[in-house]
């Protein structure tokens, strides 16, 4: 996107932010951390002719609508294409039509998949235009992944393929990123009833493809045993770096972006994003991010935000290097 700041170089950043009506930082935050995929974004936006001309595609025309007004400092139209936004998504997850805190990584999950469900339509769309229509959300952050499961008696092995927009990480108190995303790849043994009469098998989960950005969801909430919703506070150890292997090859990842839950409680606190800056690039030496905490936006680096968020980092998004 092309952004004349001629008019105040250098401060047009502070007006990225996004105005909060009634607990809307879990929305605020996700459409941070998702314009900070600049590929991504540059992918929605370049194949305007086809979602323009298809009805049922206006949830991506109101994400066009919000990349359009990121650098403006207009308070009530921000507000109202971020409301318009919110009652699209909550048309088919009824639990956005409310007013109070959600969850951002079901938000961010509910924002995917309906976005990625509009490809089937608009490719049939593009063939008409005489164009090919290629699904961002596809393209960018979505997965396959391999789920084997082994008879420990008689060897007997079935095979699951399933693709995922974010995979789910169990919170490990102390360690790092890579080792959790390591410990969902372990095989475990699962109790399952075999046709030969054993009762055990080993599970194993193996990235099958790796996407161009990888989004990993720290599971930070967690049920009581009274059925009430309980935050987890333990800290983990960020690093810019991840390494993440398919069975076809190594990815090498950065550290692009990441979203915060602050606050102690299940169905409160407040959530904030800390992205790439938007004039730096994933390879800059020079560590600019910016921290998006609804409409204030400060400066911060990678560094800073790796150090500040381990009790807090829930959703974090891994651009590959190419
Ligand atoms: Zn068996």
């Amino acid at each position: 996107m092309q952004v004349d700041d001629s008019q105040e170089p250098g401060h047009r950043e502070m007006w990225l932010g996004f105005p909060n009506l009634a607990q809307f930082c879990y929305m605020n935050s996700s459409l941070q951390s998702l314009l900070t995929l600049r590929d991504f974004v540059t992918d929605v936006s370049r194949q305007e002719t086809v979602w323009s001309s298809v009805p049922e595609a206006e949830l991506i025309r109101s994400f066009m609508d919000i990349v359009r007004c990121h650098y403006s400092n207009d308070f009530f139209h921000k507000l109202y294409v971020l409301l318009l936004f919110k009652i699209l998504i909550s048309v088919q997850t009824h639990e956005f039509q409310d007013f109070s805190q959600k969850d951002a990584h079901e938000f961010l999950t509910s924002v995917l998949n309906q976005m990625g469900n509009l490809a089937p339509l608009l490719s049939e769309t593009a063939a008409i235009l005489g164009t090919t229509y290629i699904c961002p959300v596809r393209e960018h952050l979505v997965f396959k992944m391999q789920n084997t499961r082994t008879c420990k008696s008689c060897g007997f092995s079935s095979v699951i393929f399933e693709e995922f927009s974010n995979l789910s990480l169990n919170l490990l108190p102390g360690a790092s990123v890579q080792e959790m995303l390591q410990d969902i790849l372990t095989e475990t043994e699962l109790e399952y009833r075999c046709d030969c009469g054993a009762n055990t098998s080993r599970q194993q989960h193996n990235f099958v493809t790796l996407p161009r950005v990888l989004i990993l969801h720290v599971k930070r909430f967690c049920f009581t045993q009274f059925f009430k919703l309980k935050k987890l506070s333990h800290p983990i150890n960020l690093h810019g770096e991840l390494m993440v292997s398919s069975s076809q090859a190594n990815g090498w990842y950065t550290l692009v972006s990441v979203i915060s839950h602050l606050g102690h409680g299940g169905n409160a606190g407040h959530y904030i994003s800390d992205g790439l800056h938007p004039k730096a690039d994933v390879y800059d030496s020079a560590d600019r991010w910016l921290r998006y905490d609804d409409l204030e936006v400060t400066e911060t680096t990678r560094a800073a935000v790796c150090d500040q968020c381990k009790k807090t980092a829930y959703i974090l998004f891994y651009q590959k290097r190419e």
